[in-house]
Formats: C-alpha cells, structure tokens, sequence
C-alpha cells in the first residue's frame, strides 16, 4: 500500500494507526507497544513493534534500493531531497502537535522550532556536494580523490529532539548516495513514523525506512554486515555497547553521546543581560539536552545576585502541558528519566545542598513534572556537578580564579560543548581555546547549522555531525591514480 500523503486530511493521517515503513510500504506488525503522553502519563497510542525479519527485509530493501540510488547524481538527490522537505512542510504543524503529545515538548516555542530546523536541514543540506579533488598532478600521472557512499547507513536516535536528530542524520546521508534505516527510540516512535511514511510518498522505495519496536533492534542493527555505518546518538553507556557490536563488521561509526557541559560567566560579565540566555541554555527541552548547560560557573564576586535574578526569571515560567498556550517547559519526556532526575533531588537533599528554587516533586499528580531547581554553590564533587543530569536541575557553582575553573571545567570524562561569557571578547575566547570541547560558544549558545561541525571530545563522541567533515564521514574516500 503505497500513500500519497497530499491527498489525505491531516486527522486521517497524524491520529493513526502507524505503521513501519519498510520498501515503500506502510507494514503492519504482530506486536506493538504503547506511546505514553509524558504531560498525563496516558497511553495514547500504539507503535508497531517491528520484528526481527521486518528490520531484516528494511535492511535487504535499503540495500537493493542503493544500487540505484548510489547512481543518481548529486543534483538529483537534491530534487528528492527538497520534495520530502517540501512534504514535511505542507505537514509540519501536525508533525509538531504528534511530537508534542509524544515527547512533552512546548508546541509553540519548542516543537515547531525543532520541526522548522530539521526541515531547514533537509534542504540546505540537500545543496551541499563533496567534489572529486585533484590531490596530485605531474607530467606521469594525475591522482583524484573520490568520495564514494558507504552503503546502507543505520542511524539510532533517542528521544529528546527525535525530529531534528534524526532528520539531520537522514539528510547528509541521503545526498552523500547511501540509503538509510532509522531506528528511533522506543519512547518517542510517532512522528518519525509520520516523517517516513511521508517519505514514501516521495523516495524511491527502499531509500528510507523507519523501524520502531524495543532496544533489542539496536544491536541487530549494529551487527549486521549488511549495515556499512552506525550514526548513534544517545548515552554514553549505550554507545560503547555500540562499539563494541560494530567491531565484528569494522563498521563505520558516527557516535554523539552525553556531555556535562560548563558554562563559565567571566568576572567582566554584564551577567544581568544574560541570564535569560542561560537560563534557556540549561533548561531548554527542560535540559533534556546534550549540550545543555549543566553546570553554571559564576564568578564570586557576584554570585548572589546573579542566583537571586537566575531564580527571579526561572519563577516567571511556566511548566505544564506543552499543548497549553501560555506553557513553555513542559514535562520530563518518559518515567525512567523522571526517576533519574529525582535521585539528583535525592542526592542533593541527603547532603544538604542549598535548594534556593524548586526541588519538590508531586508523584500524586499525572504526568512526569519536576519543576526547574536551582541549586547555589553546590561542592565541586557533589553528584549534580560531576553526572549527567539531564533535567531541570541547574548547579550554580562560584569560583575565584580563571585558571581554576577552566580546570575544573576539564575535570570530566565527558568534551562536549561548553560556554564562555564575558565583554573583553579576546579573554573569553582565550579562556574557550582552553575547553576540552568538541564546541564552544562564546557570548551566544546553541547555535547550530548546516555548516557548523558538531560533535564531541572525550567520551562525548566520536567523529562528528554537519559540517563538511561530518558529511565526509557517510564517505569512503577513494583514491584514483591514473597515468597519463
Ligand atoms: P539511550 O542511549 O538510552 O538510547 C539511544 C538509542 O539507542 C535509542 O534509540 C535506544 O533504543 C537505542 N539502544 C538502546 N540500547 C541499545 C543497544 N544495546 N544497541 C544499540 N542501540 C541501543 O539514550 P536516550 O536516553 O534516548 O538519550 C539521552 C542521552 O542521549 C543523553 O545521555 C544525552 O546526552 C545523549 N544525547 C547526545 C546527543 C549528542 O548529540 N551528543 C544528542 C542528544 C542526546
């Protein structure tokens, strides 16, 4: 069954059921599982789960489908490319809606944006080629240096902006000539699918399938030899299990993994300016965010004020159900996460660490709301500062001397991003050359695009997203020396 989404109303078909997409078919499964809306705690949808020989046949299917389109020239990945973005435009509020009700995400301010970039991704990137080079030439001979697509490219994603970390894995790969299986998270399934089934309706069959069921498809994906790379993003403690997986087939890796980024506020800061911005640099998504701030390093000489107007601006709001008009935090996106965060207010509780906002959780009331929590100069090696928080819990830590704190920031497994504030310009990025980073930012944050390298150091990551150097990695280089 093959649909044309153009010709169907938007309730017909964002409000399910939901199917795979397997060879340009919408498929249905045996099993399937329960999408919870994270604002109530409902179930209000169920996600095929797919089985073993359904990702088996996605797989076989993607890898016929690259014969061909391994063969279509840049140009022409480029015009599909742009139909499917056009196709997830003429659909984008409903995509944005189904990725409120299934992640918690704000509608207005926080799921149309992600919706709106990774459209924007799918079409800047489908204008990006990587040329044949010219590396040598000489009376003898000429020596060209290719870039050839690796095959069929397996992406896995996780649940915190599945839309746009997903669509911007689907996108360089495609124009680069590989095709592509997704496997989205279990806990936010939906919109992917609706973003697949779209695809059917524009790619050639075979050249994006999307597969949901549970955690067991991760490692079929990871060790199958017919699978020639795996773009993961999610934990860290996963992605090792992913690359030890791959190891069996040598496959290619693209790994975007946890972080516990710093964010230094230099003693030159005009800091009253810009706590709106760090403020949204920590809790956007509700922190559920990779390169969320995770620990806030403010100099001593105006700490208290700046965690009296911190916490000032954090009570103006407003946490609740995303599909509310005036609600821009919305709730923690799944109940394992819930319980995650609350060990953090645990921890901090049991040793006596100074809440000075937020910090109660109602488990009588439905949904998973951890309201944001502030917590003023908790100890260097407390768990909030040295773990993954992944919530709205921020640490604001002082600190007296420069050096010292670039140290401290360094003080992690993790190599993230990380951002430095202050007006001589010059001091601060001095102090940013000194992050042990794979990013950043300096008087800004979370800018992102098409162009700019993301990715991590340390046990954040391996290789990197966008960028040329990102696009490269869904490439074999390949030399050809021609005599003349
Ligand atoms: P997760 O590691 O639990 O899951 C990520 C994906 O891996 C999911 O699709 C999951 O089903 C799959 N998976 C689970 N077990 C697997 C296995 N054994 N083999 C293969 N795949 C398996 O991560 P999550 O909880 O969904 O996401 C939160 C984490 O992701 C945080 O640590 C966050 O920092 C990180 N993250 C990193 C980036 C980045 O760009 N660096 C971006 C977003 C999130």
């Amino acid at each position: 069954m093959k649909v044309d989404v153009t010709k169907k109303s938007a309730t017909n078909i964002f409000d399910g059921p939901y199917y795979l997409n397997i060879d340009g078919q919408l498929v249905q499964t045996a099993e399937s599982f329960g999408v919870e809306n994270p604002a109530t705690g409902e179930v209000f949808a169920q996600a095929p789960s797919a089985s073993p020989e359904q990702l088996e046949k996605a797989i076989s299917a993607a890898k016929t489908a690259f014969k061909s389109w391994s063969k279509f020239s840049y140009d022409e990945r480029e015009q599909y490319l742009k139909a499917y973005a056009a196709e997830l435009d003429a659909h984008r509020d409903e995509l944005a809606r189904l990725l409120t009700l299934e992640q918690g995400k704000p509608f207005a301010t926080e799921a149309v944006p992600e919706v709106d970039q990774a459209i924007r991704y799918i079409r800047e990137i489908a204008e990006r080629r990587i040329p044949v080079e010219i590396v040598e030439e000489n009376e003898s001979h000429i020596v060209e240096l290719h870039h050839t697509p690796l095959g069929v490219v397996g992406a896995i994603t996780p649940w915190n902006f599945p839309v746009l970390l997903t669509l911007w894995k689907v996108a360089p790969a495609l124009i680069t000539g590989n095709t592509m299986v997704v496997k989205p998270s279990p806990f936010t399934p939906l919109t992917l699918l609706r973003a697949g089934q779209i695809a059917q309706s524009v790619l050639p069959a075979g050249v994006l399938s999307i597969i949901t069921g549970g955690n067991e498809l991760g490692p079929q994906m990871t060790e199958h030899p017919d699978l020639a790379k795996i773009s993961f993003t999610g934990s860290t403690e996963t992605g090792k299990h992913v690359i030890r997986s791959a190891a069996s087939t040598v496959k290619r890796l693209t790994l975007e993994m946890g972080g516990n980024d710093a964010a230094i506020v230099l003693p030159d800061a005009d800091w009253k300016t810009i706590v709106p911005q760090l403020f949204w640099g920590a809790v956007g998504n509700l922190g559920q965010w990779c390169v969320g701030i995770k620990r806030l390093y403010v100099h001593s000489s105006f700490r208290k004020e700046f965690v009296a107007e911190f916490v000032d601006y954090a009570k103006k709001q407003k946490l609740g159900n995303g599909m509310d008009a005036d609600v821009v935090l919305g709730p923690v996106q799944n109940k394992m996460q819930y319980e995650k965060v609350k060990t953090f207010l645990a921890d901090i509780k049991a040793n006596g660490q100074n809440i000075v906002l937020g910090g109660d959780v109602d488990d009588n009331q439905p949904g998973y709301f951890i309201p944001v929590t502030v917590v003023d100069n908790p100890s260097e090696q407390s768990k909030i500062v040295q773990e993954e928080q992944f919530g709205p819990i921020v640490p604001i830590i002082e600190y007296d001397d420069v050096d010292d704190v670039i140290n401290r920031a360094n003080n992690s497994p993790f190599g993230l991003g990380g951002s430095v504030w202050g007006q001589n310009t010059k001091a601060a990025v001095e102090v940013a050359n000194q992050l042990e980073t794979g990013m950043v930012w300096v008087n800004e944050i979370h800018t992102q695009g098409v162009d700019i390298p993301f990715g991590g150091h340390k046990q954040s990551g391996l290789g990197t997203e966008q960028g040329h150097e990102g696009r490269l990695l869904f490439t074999n280089p390949k030399t050809v020396l021609i005599k003349k």
